[in-house]
């Protein structure tokens, strides 16, 4: 995906704010915080939104959840932080490539 912004922050043609990489997976620091912590957890592979990933990609899926773990660990904020994903633009994606928003450090609305 040529355009795509985050694929570019994969390939790194464009900088960010890593905080965690492995093989299939990149967590990064959102240029536009909404909360004192929040990282986006995208894949490296190509995905538009969560509804892309199928039976294929079980291992992946699980592996983003635990991922997303480990991240939350790493920054301090176990026990203590919400995981987002935006499934399309009327959900208010605007970044089409799958990500998952992991948010922590502020009071959030029930
Ligand atoms: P969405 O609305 O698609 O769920 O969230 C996309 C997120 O990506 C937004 O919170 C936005 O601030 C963040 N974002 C957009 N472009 C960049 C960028 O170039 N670098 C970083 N670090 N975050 C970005
Ligand atoms: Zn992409």
């Amino acid at each position: 995906m040529d355009n795509c912004i985050f694929c570019k922050i994969v390939r790194g043609e464009l900088p960010a704010d890593v905080v965690y990489e492995n093989d299939n997976l990149l967590a990064f620091r959102d240029i536009n915080p909404l909360a004192p912590t929040h990282v986006v957890v995208i894949t490296k592979k190509h995905f538009t939104f969560l509804d892309d990933l199928t039976e294929a990609e079980i291992q992946l899926a699980g592996e983003i959840l635990l991922t997303i773990k480990q991240v939350a660990h790493k920054l301090g904020v176990a026990g203590a932080y919400k995981v987002v994903t935006n499934c399309g633009e009327r959900a208010g994606q605007m970044v089409p490539h799958l990500h998952f928003h992991v948010l922590a450090g502020k009071k959030f609305a029930p």
